[in-house]
Formats: structure tokens, sequence, C-alpha cells
């Protein structure tokens, strides 16, 4: 048996947790209150675990074990609802995850595409409250009032919240217009703590799955394929142990092609975004320096051989950055690139931070861009920027702090 001294249960899966009881020694069904607790119920401590007698809750915190729930730090809500979570790690580093309440018109950012969003409001018919239709053409359920987009009561959420997770603290990628890659990568995030944060923010925002319907992002700080088995351990726990459905959860790449490939060959795997932000190869070396590594004809190599499944699409992202990736002749170029694949497009005018030398584009640039992949047949959103009030933008929470420049929580 392993040491046993500072052991974090959030984080192991059924067979470690089996052979942790088994070693302490206790009953094999311990293991499973222990699961019940630690991801269903998401108690804070081990002494909060009511369904085990007090002398073994003594004893695992005699014995050093924890839950390792980490610890929300700063909390800072926009007016558009959108909440940013700074949360603190056990060794004092910190991430950010970002909660987006429902209603955003349809792209939650989660990779889901207008077509889905009757899907969800299908299913939202399920509950007797949301039976009569929504005024408008905006096919999603009104809120119910007197809910507040913080603190809600179980089983309200119709569907189209997300929350958006980190991967790693700071991310060694590079890309030329993100704050996070200011950062520079300080180390991986344990499964524990990947799963850790949607925990805390499921608690923190009173909303359990699979009642409530959450989509997942791995969109936040960090490159989830380079820290490639934590992230496939916790999508697993996530799915198996929280009850969040892989289709609802998306994960963003920024081109890491081995990984790819080896993603489409898990048996569980969210949906797969990728982030392409340029046309052309010079162009994407210049803004993601990784692309000298992989580039376009590798990756759309390994997209094209990326094994779909059924109602499955690709999400390519595109962060347009004024009077540099944005123009027509740049369109016509993703067209081409794009052009036979079951693929969407995301296109998100840039969120500008403190030490980005790029511009966000006029919105008729950023239509013009999407008229063109349009007329082309490639399906085209823009992703509305969510929370700017409080620079939930990508990374911006954990650079805007680090600078101190945060306002008030
Ligand atoms: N490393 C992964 C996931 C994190 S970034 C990836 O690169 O995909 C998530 C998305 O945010 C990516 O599509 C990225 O291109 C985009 N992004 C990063 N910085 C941005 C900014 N300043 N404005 C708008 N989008 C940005």
């Amino acid at each position: 048996m392993a040491d046993l001294s500072q052991i974090s249960l959030l984080g192991l899966d059924r067979s470690e947790l089996a052979s942790l009881v088994d070693g302490l020694p206790e009953p094999p069904y311990r293991a499973k209150q222990l699961l019940e607790a630690v991801y269903r119920q998401r108690v804070e401590s081990v002494e909060q675990i009511s369904t085990l007698p007090q002398q073994l809750r003594l004893k695992l915190t005699e014995k050093g074990i924890s839950i390792g729930l980490p610890r929300i730090e700063k909390r800072f809500v926009s007016q558009d609802g959108t909440v940013r979570y700074l949360i603190a790690l056990a060794d004092g580093q910190t991430v950010e995850t970002v909660w987006m309440p429902e209603g955003d018109g349809g792209e939650a950012g989660d990779g889901s595409e207008a077509g889905e969003v009757a899907e969800r409001y299908a299913e939202s018919l399920t509950t007797a409250e949301s039976r009569t239709l929504p005024e408008g053409n905006d096919p999603t359920p009104a809120p119910k009032r007197g809910t507040t987009p913080h603190r809600r009561t179980q089983g309200q959420n119709q569907g189209r919240s997300t929350i958006c997770i980190s991967s790693q603290v700071g991310c060694a990628v590079d890309c030329q217009f993100c704050l996070t890659a200011l950062l520079g990568v300080k180390r991986n995030l344990t499964a524990g703590e990947i799963v850790g944060q949607v925990c805390a923010v499921l608690k923190d925002q009173n909303v359990s799955p699979p009642e409530d319907r959450i989509n997942l992002v791995f969109m936040g700080m960090g490159e989830p394929f380079l820290n490639y088995d934590n992230f496939v351990k916790a999508v697993r726990l996530l799915v198996e142990e929280v009850g969040i459905a892989e289709r609802r959860m998306t994960v963003s790449t920024a081109g890491i092609v081995p990984r790819i490939h080896d993603f489409g060959a898990e048996a569980i795997r969210p949906k797969l975004a990728i982030s392409l932000n340029a046309s052309n190869d010079a162009l994407r070396t210049r803004l993601m320096p990784l692309n000298k590594k992989w580039n376009l004809e590798m990756l759309m190599a390994a997209a094209k051989a990326y094994p779909l499944r059924t109602r499955e699409w690709i999400t390519f992202e595109y962060v347009l950055l004024g009077g540099v990736n944005d123009g027509p002749e740049n369109a016509k170029e993703v067209a081409e690139l794009l052009r036979g694949m079951r693929c969407k497009v995301n296109l998100i005018a840039l969120n500008p931070g403190p030490g980005i030398d790029f511009s966000t584009p006029d919105t008729e640039r950023v239509a013009m861009f999407q008229k063109i992949l349009r007329e082309a047949g490639i399906p085209a959103f823009v992703r509305r920027p969510r929370g700017r009030d409080i620079y939930a933008a990508c990374g911006q929470l954990k650079r805007t702090v680090e600078i101190a420049t945060a306002p008030a929580p």
C-alpha cells in the first residue's frame, strides 16, 4: 500500500479508492461511500462524511487523508451573470475557472451549434415548469422568476450553463494573443485538481448533475493535451462519478497533433475543438509558435482522420485579430482548409488585455468573415464575449489579479 500521508480523495477512481480502503483496512463498501461523498455530495472535509462512523472519519484524518476540494479564493460576478473564480490549490498555486449561466443565445462556447438548442429545449420540456414556450424566437425557457444567476435551487438549470476549466497552472504554448501565455507554465494540474474545479463550482452554484444539465469546456488556462493523462483521467471521473455526460464536454487544443490521434482512440471522450486562429502557415507560426512543430498540413491531416461519432463535428476556433488574420482573404483560406470536413467554426473577436499587442476587429469585419465562411458552406458562429467587465476571458483573471488591477471581490 502506498504511503497514505497527504492523500487527497478527489482524483482517486473506483479501483484506487478500493485499494485505499482495503489497506486501512476497512470493508469494501466503504469505498462506495467515499466515492459518493467526494464526487456526488462534494463534501468539504472528511469529518463531514456523515455516512461513515465517527471513528473511521478520525482514522482517515489521522492518516492525513483529506478530500482535497480546492478552495475558492476569489469570486467575481459579471453583469451578464458570468462568475469567474480564482481557485487556490493545495500548494498555493491558483487557477481560474469560469461559470457561464444559461441564456447566451445557443453559443455557450461548448462546441454546440444552433441545432442543439432545439434538442436542449426538448430535454427541458420534461420538466413541468417549462412547458410554456417563451416569447420570441429563442427556444430557451425563461429563467424562473426570483432566481439569481448565483445560487439556485437544484434541478432548475435547464441545460445551458457551462463551466470553463483549467488544465494547467499557466501555459507553455505561447500563443501571442493569449494572456495565459504571459504566465508561462508553472505545472500540470492533477486529475483531482481538474475535477476539483468542477466540484467547487457546482457546490458554489448549488447545482448537481445530472438533474442540472451542465456543459464543461476545457478552455481555461493551459493546454489539456500537454497534460494528457491527467486530463483523460479527469474526464473519466467527471463522466462516471460526477455524472456529466461526455457529449456535454468539449476539449480545446492548440493543435498537439500526436495527442489528437490518441484522443480519437479514447473510449470516453469529450467533443474536440481545435484552435486554428490563422489561415496559412506563415501567419499561424507567427501567432502560435507551435505551428513550427505541427504545421497546418499535419493539423488538418489529424483533423480529417479524426473518428467522429454520429452527430458529432469538429469545432475550429478562430480568434479574430484586427488587421492581422481577419481579412476576406483569410476567410477564403480558412474555407479552403476546411472544405469537405464535418466541422463548424467559432469566431471569437479578440479579448484584449494588458501585454497583448493586438486589437479587436470591428463588428463589420467579423460579420464579413462569417459571411464568407457561410457562403462557402461552413457553419460559422460568432461567439459573444462573456464577463468582459470582470476580465473573465481567457487567462485574464489570474493575470489581472497578478498585476494587481483586479476589482474588489
Ligand atoms: N490551450 C487550449 C485551450 C485554452 S485557450 C487551446 O489553445 O485551445 C481556449 C481558447 O481561447 C482558444 O481557442 C484560444 O485561441 C482562445 N483565446 C486565447 N486568448 C484569447 C483572447 N485574448 N481572446 C479571445 N480568445 C482567446
